[in-house]
């Protein structure tokens, strides 16, 4: 399960989430899988990413969003 819902035409994207102290980590969009790297397919689910990374401030936000378009 990902963290977005599936749509018509979904494109795969990297979530950045940024760190204080750390290197940033790219999240699938697709299976939450975790990386320090923006491949171009993810290594987890194989999925082609598209070359926008999303870039929130909270990730905690967007799934409040998500949440909010359930309805
Ligand atoms: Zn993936």
């Amino acid at each position: 399960m990902g963290l977005f819902r599936r749509k018509k035409k979904h494109v795969p994207f990297w979530i950045r989430k940024t760190h204080l102290f750390r290197k940033d980590e790219f999240i699938c969009s697709e299976c939450g899988y975790n990386t320090k790297k923006a491949y171009k397919t993810c290594p987890c689910c194989k999925a082609p990413m598209s070359k926008e990374i999303f870039d929130p401030s909270w990730v905690d936000e967007i799934e409040m969003q998500d949440m909010m378009f359930d309805d």
